[in-house]
């Protein structure tokens, strides 16, 4: 099991849909790599572009239930009610062991597990830099029907209630000084 002193080299980045959560760990991973990012399993199909064991560890149904069953994940989670995403436990705390400063970026059900497990972690909020600002990145394109875009707002509005919960707010205003101001808060003891 990681050590105290080992307090704040874990960092958990969640925050709600659309936030940007993706983009900034993607500059992380681009632009520091002192920080070591958790690779998390998915049943989603890859994306164009995404490359299997750098973006993700693209696995089936099965494969990811036979992880969970043998006690492989730190935390997972079904998002947005269709695929399911976990992190695998052992590369987290090996990268941990061996002195990195470790990014697990997740959604807020998973934050909410690894509270449990790994709780010497520092909780990290990514918030948008206003409402207005996260409506039209949800529903800004308007290709969605009314229901869809009401159900997408009620989530957000949930999601942003759960702000509460982390220990540091971090406000996506421009992606780069994000990802500086939460590389700058784990170098910080
Ligand atoms: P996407 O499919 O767009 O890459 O990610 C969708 C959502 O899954 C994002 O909110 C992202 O934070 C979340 N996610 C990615 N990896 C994990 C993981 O390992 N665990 C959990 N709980 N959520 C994850």
């Amino acid at each position: 099991m990681p050590s105290v002193s080992d307090a704040h080299r874990a960092v958990v980045l969640a925050g709600p849909t659309a936030v940007g959560k993706g983009t900034v760990a993607a500059h992380i991973r681009d632009h520091h790599h002192e920080v070591w990012l958790s690779v998390s399993m998915t049943t989603r199909p890859p994306r164009p572009g995404e490359v299997d064991g750098v973006h993700y560890h693209f696995v089936t149904v099965e494969a990811f239930e036979r992880l969970i069953s043998r006690g492989e994940l730190l935390e997972w989670a079904l998002v947005h009610g269709r695929n399911w995403y976990g992190t695998p436990r052992q590369p987290v705390l090996d990268a941990l062991a061996a002195g990195r400063m470790a990014l697990l970026e997740i959604d807020l059900q998973g934050a909410r597990q690894v509270r449990q497990t790994l709780p010497e972690a520092l909780f990290v909020f990514l918030a948008p830099p206003s409402w207005e600002e996260l409506v039209d990145r949800l529903v800004g394109r308007g290709t969605e029907d009314e229901a869809e875009r009401e159900r997408r707002l009620a989530t957000a509005r949930v999601e942003l209630a759960a702000q509460a919960e982390f220990d540091v707010t971090i406000v996506n205003d421009d992606v780069r000084r994000a990802a500086d101001e939460l590389v700058s808060l784990m170098r910080t003891p």
